[in-house]
């Protein structure tokens, strides 16, 4: 079953790289080398990214179902 959470990375990301460090599963990268982006399939919503964030801009929030997709999760 795939995971209820996962990690929203806020806009005002600077790339420093923390959460990607920290991510126990591989979910996070730097996308372009300009902000973190989050590999929706690997995350699982631990919330170990967001206690690491120096700039305080990681949620970890439920997922949304989109109806009719079952395995469409955001
Ligand atoms: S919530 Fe956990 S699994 Fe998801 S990106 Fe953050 S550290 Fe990785
Ligand atoms: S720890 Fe925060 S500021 Fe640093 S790359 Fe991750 S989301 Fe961006």
């Amino acid at each position: 079953m795939a995971a209820k959470k996962i990690a929203i990375i806020g806009k005002q990301c600077v790339a420093c790289g923390r959460c990607v460090r920290e991510c126990p599963l591989g979910a996070l990268s730097i996308y372009k080398g300009l902000r973190a982006r989050v590999e929706a399939q690997r995350c699982v919503g631990c919330g170990k990214c967001e206690k690491v964030c120096p700039a305080a801009i990681i949620e970890i929030k439920e997922r949304q179902v989109i109806p009719n997709a079952e395995k469409a999760l955001v």
